[in-house]
């Protein structure tokens, strides 16, 4: 009898699955970029060494106490980091960050990139990096949760501190993806394979032609030029000088195609 529960409780979750697959194959996989996020910058240490990435999914969970929970990809060093220190920062970032900036922290690795050169940061109570360059506040976490979602982690954090230094705008991953012209790199929650370019072709009616980083999938877009780097909107990716480069990657403009 025990054994003919067993058997159908089986067949129920079996059927549930099927349910599920099949949803998620006829769902519109664009509801999801419906989606809020902002763009921030985690950082983390391991004894003597620090690395940060960015990171787009961040909320507060609870009020008293505070805490907050952020989702890490498991291959990063960051997420290493955390694991091992049990310590994070969180800097939220102004909508005036530097493309390349952006670069630095979301598409390099700390395994072989100092990201920290040049960078203005400073040490936390916890003794973690907050970087301070184009922050407008940050946050201090300690760890006291996790949980194991698969390609990532989700780890939730007792706020310990926080500072607010400018009143810039913060940076929403939308503003992110249509006014900078970003992408999500492969270990990023919001990551969907050429789902962002056809959003980007929906859009496409220019005559120019927008130009594609074979690297890093970022797409340079006339219209909106690479202010960052001095071009002006409007700029063809013909006329660029031949010495610009990839204002996330870092890579020349031979590797970039054009957008199709
Ligand atoms: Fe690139």
């Amino acid at each position: 009898m025990r054994k003919r529960v067993s058997q159908q409780g089986n067949r129920a979750q079996f059927l549930l699955d099927i349910q599920l697959i099949f949803n998620g194959l006829k769902m519109n996989p664009k509801a999801l970029h419906k989606i809020s996020y902002g763009l921030y910058v985690i950082c983390s240490k391991n004894g003597n060494k620090i690395n940060g990435q960015i990171a787009n999914a961040i909320f507060q969970v609870t009020a008293e106490p505070q805490t907050i929970a952020i989702s890490i990809n498991k291959n990063n060093l960051t997420h290493e980091f955390i694991e091992k220190s049990k310590v994070f920062t969180v800097s939220v970032l102004s909508e005036n960050t530097p493309m390349q900036f952006i670069g630095t922290f979301g598409f390099k690795s700390g395994r072989d990139t100092d990201k920290f050169k040049g960078v203005k940061y400073k040490l936390g109570k916890t003794k973690t990096p907050i970087v301070l360059d184009n922050t407008l506040a940050y946050i201090e976490a300690k760890l006291i949760d996790k949980i194991d979602v698969g390609t990532h982690t989700i780890f939730v954090g007792r706020v310990e501190d926080g500072e607010i230094l400018t009143e810039d705008s913060p940076m929403t991953y939308e503003y992110y993806h249509k006014v900078k012209g970003g992408y999500s790199p492969k270990n990023a929650p919001t990551y969907s394979g050429g789902v962002d370019k056809e959003v980007k072709k929906d859009k496409e009616e220019e005559k120019m032609s927008k130009y594609v980083c074979k690297i890093c999938g970022y797409v340079y877009d006339p219209e909106n030029g690479d202010p960052d780097a001095g071009v002006e909107p409007g700029t063809k990716f013909e006329d660029l000088p031949e010495d610009w480069v990839c204002p996330v990657c870092g890579a020349g403009k031979d590797q970039f195609e054009e957008e199709q």
